[in-house]
């Protein structure tokens, strides 16, 4: 099959124009055509030449997604969407209602290889990698959702975006690039479990995408129980790696702690953690724990104590609040299933 023209970076576009034979300044016509213009066929690209879509048109492919099925949150107005991509690859993106602003949560694979215990869409396992072309495609859907304006997007939707490197680097740089969308990177945040090699290779890129690592548990034996990644790449290598690209980007890094009832919420959890990030400009944001299919206890008097200890060290601490419990919208959650619909 021949590959989607989405799929290519600016970059890349203009050295296939180039070894066509035409002017490599054509792909950012053909990149204000397909982003700007919103073209689904080569013939919809009325700012490039007729000879050059006649090319383009033997060498790649373009056709419009399917639509994707909006579920609305009658509770917060959270909006999530399910995407059937080619090849019965299903994914969710969410748009996600804040003070007067509006974010994007994009997934970067379908169903995910890391099995975190507490995940909805570990358990599904991986179905594949998404393509460049259905990543942007995602940003498309919940702009349109979003009314035609979006403050930040995140990359903490189905799928751990470093395991899929590659097309989220091409996704974040077409994404951002003035040809077409021009959404900075800068207010792109993308979120591990952990993938040291990925975070090195952030650091050393030119993406200016910021740095979101799930700490979960900062005890490495509870942590392995619920991420199994700690075995592969232990949660002390992980910070070190953060540490780096702190320190190489003069930039702070986003801890993301999921908050168990019980479980690491405890005072000496909150010393644990504080250890372990103390010297790394960060912002902390803990999650509640959403349990798959339901909402979760949400922000418990436990949950409070462990933002003020934490506070109380000096950490700026902040509380997620769980979005679109009754549409399965919140972290964690996303399972590309109709289950929990308000419609
Ligand atoms: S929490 Fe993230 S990395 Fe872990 S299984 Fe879920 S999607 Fe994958």
């Amino acid at each position: 099959m021949k590959p989607d023209i989405r799929d290519r970076t600016r970059a890349e576009l203009e050295e296939s124009l180039s070894l066509l034979g035409e002017k490599p300044l054509h792909a950012a016509a053909v990149f204000g055509a397909l982003y700007r213009d919103g073209a689904v066929s080569f013939a919809d690209m009325g700012r490039v030449p007729e000879r050059v879509r006649r090319l383009l048109a033997r060498d790649f492919r373009l056709a419009p997604f399917e639509k994707p099925e909006v579920l609305v949150s009658a509770a917060d107005g959270t909006r999530k969407l399910l995407f059937s991509f080619p090849g019965r690859a299903p994914a969710e993106s969410v748009v996600l209602p804040g003070k007067g602003r509006l974010s994007a949560c994009l997934s970067s694979q379908s169903g995910c290889a890391c099995g975190c215990s507490f995940c909805s869409t570990g358990a599904m396992g991986l179905v594949r990698d998404l393509l460049p072309a259905e990543i942007t495609a995602q940003y498309a859907a919940c702009l349109r959702e979003a009314g035609g304006e979006l403050s930040s997007l995140v990359f903490m939707g189905m799928g751990e975006p470093f395991l899929n490197w590659d097309n989220f680097r091409r996704a974040a740089q077409i994404l951002s690039d003035d040809a077409g969308y021009g959404f900075p990177q800068s207010r792109m945040t993308v979120s591990t479990v952990g993938i040291v090699p990925a975070i090195r290779e952030l650091t050393a890129s030119g993406l200016k995408v910021k740095l979101a690592v799930s700490v979960v548990a900062a005890d490495e034996r509870l942590r392995a129980r619920l991420v199994p990644m700690e075995a592969r790449y232990p949660l002390r290598e992980v910070i070190a790696a953060a540490r780096e690209h702190c320190a190489a980007r003069r930039a702070q890094v986003f801890f993301e702690y999921i908050v168990f009832d019980g479980v690491n919420d405890s005072a000496e959890d909150a010393a644990r953690l504080w250890r372990l990030i103390k010297d790394i400009p960060c912002r902390l944001n803990l999650i509640p724990h959403n349990p798959p299919g339901g909402p979760g206890a949400g922000v418990t008097p436990r949950v409070k104590a462990f933002q003020k200890t934490m506070m109380s060290f000096g950490v700026r601490t902040y509380l997620r609040l769980e979005k679109g419990p009754d549409i399965s919208a919140a972290c964690g959650q996303l399972a590309a299933s109709r289950r929990g619909s308000a419609g």
